[in-house]
């Protein structure tokens, strides 16, 4: 099973290497998740302004209806991507609340650590994998 994080972009940033017997979520590693989200918020928010400047550039009259029909496609494709990528900022922010209150790294489910490389994978995580799995497939079941 790969389990190297050889794929793992982490925002620009190194992953965290942890000193022997450091404490979990001290100040160094809340530091590195701080700096790791606020580096994807950024990135985002570039995402956006991109897509706007985007729609802006393309809103020019299409006098084929055809044409037109497509660009409507294209805009509404990109303004959920939009609403997506401004959910996740949201989530970002409430995770560096989190962090900031020194309430952060934890399973919201069965206290667990999550873990630092899971964390690092996914940054806004807030359950352990177990939990996760097992939220997932009860939503699955409710057909969601
Ligand atoms: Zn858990």
């Amino acid at each position: 099973m790969p389990t190297s994080n050889d794929n793992l972009t982490l925002h620009g940033f190194e992953p965290y290497k942890e000193k022997k017997g450091e404490e979990y979520m001290g100040e160094e590693q809340l530091q590195h998740f701080k700096n790791l989200l606020t580096a994807w918020k950024t990135e985002l928010m570039e995402e956006v302004d991109r897509t706007v400047s985007h729609m802006q550039d393309e809103a020019s009259n299409f006098p084929d209806p055809a044409d037109r029909a497509s660009q409507e496609e294209e805009f509404s494709l990109e303004l959920r991507t939009r609403d997506r990528e401004r959910k996740l900022i949201k989530k970002i922010d409430k995770t560096i609340e989190h962090i900031d209150a020194d309430d952060y790294g934890f399973c919201d489910s069965c206290g667990v650590e999550i873990g630092i490389r899971r964390l690092e994978a996914r940054p806004t995580a807030t359950q352990c994998v177990d939990c996760k799995t097992l939220a997932e497939i009860k939503e699955k079941q409710v057909g969601l």
